[in-house]
């Protein structure tokens, strides 16, 4: 318990404000969450114990994009010098030495406080994007793009094409249960469509943004209908520990599936949420529940060499009609002794993510969203396109990355089939392979045994 060398001590003013501040994390119930007040101890005293971080191996097996471009990109030189760039960086804060001289370099990352993004609010008290990268979603906007763009999405009626162009798999889990939970040193990530995944590392298995409802909406007579899956039900889904919400918007968070979650696991499952979304979950009778400002961490009961932070994002809230950038929004960053993983949410490109890779990267798998991104001039400051979902890839120092947010919803008015074509024309043009950042068929999972060089 509490081995952990780069924890910030409670004294450090960030620490506080993040972490148990009124701002801060917030309990639901009077219990004491085991874990999280025993973790905070002194620096020096952390930096006596090391953890051993394995030797992980070679990915145990490699999957084909189902999309293959035959043209040649150009390379465009300074791309490539900065991923190389990042990749060298990568030795130094998580070095091919050893463990111990990468756990220090990011020790000190993590208490530069001064060089992270705090969340901020308006005079009206509504949470704004502090960049400006970000312009607001207005509905004049809103108006414009429905009533003068060409929605390219052509997503076919047949269920034979939908089946050949993006077949939905029975998860292995279901088919083989015995095999769930065990990875080894490594870490098992299934794509549940649209921005669930379920990550299976550290001996935690948890959910991002989980939906397996038909539609991303109020109602389930109206609004954005899937077209493909889900690959499972939630009856069918393993023990998960925890589940990670990025931000309010129904097709992030579905209220039929937060309510079939918390009837099969109760109290047993932790909710890590954004800052102000806390009522919503009690509301719906969600018990164990984490709220969480940007920056701010916690860890599951029993599980504390895991610690789940909540990292900033470029997006926005809205549920109902007057409720607008009340709840905050964000990505997580888990953070365990063997392996790291980054979810990205929802997000438009904004330099958070360098924030995030300098004091949690490299990790060793990112999820990014690589679809909804059209047309740009509307999309762009809340959605990445592929490309700039490659920048969040090398700001973040993932070593792997797997692209969701596309396949599921027609959100946006790109073909339905362009999101991993595009991004595997961007890897290209940043000296990239596929299987850096590689993309599943719904349903269908993937080990990754990293080496802890930094360098595949
Ligand atoms: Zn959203």
């Amino acid at each position: 318990m509490g081995n952990r060398p780069w924890q910030a001590p409670s004294s450090l003013p960030g620490a506080s404000a993040a972490g148990e501040g009124t701002a801060g994390r917030r309990r639901l119930s009077g219990g004491a969450w085991p874990g999280r007040e025993k973790r905070q101890r002194p620096l020096m005293e952390a930096e006596e114990e090391e953890e051993e971080t394995a030797a992980l191996q070679e990915p145990s097996r490699q999957n084909s994009s189902p999309n293959e471009m035959d043209e040649e990109q150009p390379c465009i030189s300074h791309l490539k010098d900065e991923v190389r760039k990042r990749q060298n960086s990568n030795q130094g804060s998580r070095g091919s030495n050893s463990s111990r001289a990468s756990r220090k370099s990011f020790r000190l990352d993590y208490r530069l406080e001064e060089d992270v993004t705090k969340s901020e609010k308006d005079k009206d008290g509504r949470f704004m994007n502090p960049w400006p990268t970000w312009k607001s979603v207005t509905f004049r906007n809103v108006l414009k793009w429905i009533f003068t763009e060409k929605d390219n999405s052509q997503v076919p009626c047949s269920k034979q094409i939908l089946d050949t162009n993006l077949p939905v798999l029975t998860p292995y889990f279901v088919q083989n249960p015995e095999l769930f939970g065990k990875t080894g040193d490594g870490i098992r990530v299934t794509w549940l469509g649209h921005a669930s995944v379920l990550v299976e590392m550290d001996d935690v298995t948890f959910i991002t943004d989980p939906i397996f409802s038909q539609r991303a909406s109020p109602v389930q007579c109206l609004g954005p209908k899937r077209f493909r899956g889900p690959p499972c039900t939630v009856s069918e889904l393993p023990k998960i520990d925890a589940v990670l919400i990025s931000h309010n918007h129904y097709d992030h968070l579905d209220y039929p599936t937060v309510v079939s979650l918390n009837a099969r696991f109760g109290s047993e499952l932790r909710w890590f949420v954004p800052l102000g979304l806390l009522d919503w979950m009690r509301k719906y009778g969600c018990e164990n529940v984490i709220e969480l400002d940007w920056w701010g961490e916690n860890c599951i009961p029993g599980h504390d060499a895991v610690t789940f932070v909540f990292t900033p994002a470029q997006h926005w809230c809205k549920r109902t009609p007057m409720d607008d950038n009340k709840v905050l929004w964000g990505s997580w960053s888990v953070v365990g002794p063997r392996n790291r993983f980054f979810f990205a949410g929802d997000t438009g490109y904004c330099v958070a993510f360098e924030e995030i890779g300098k004091r949690f990267g490299p990790f060793d798998l990112a999820a990014i969203p690589i679809g909804a991104y059209e047309p740009r001039w509307f999309m762009k400051y809340q959605h990445v396109d592929p490309e700039e979902a490659v920048r969040i890839h090398i700001d973040v120092r993932a070593k792997k990355s797997i692209g969701i947010h596309w396949g599921t919803f027609a959100l946006a008015n790109e073909y339905y089939l362009d999101p991993p074509v595009k991004l595997k024309e961007a890897l290209e043009r940043y000296g990239l392979q596929t299987e850096d950042f590689f993309v599943l068929n719904q349903g269908e999972s993937r080990d990754l045994k990293i080496n802890d060089d930094g360098i595949e």
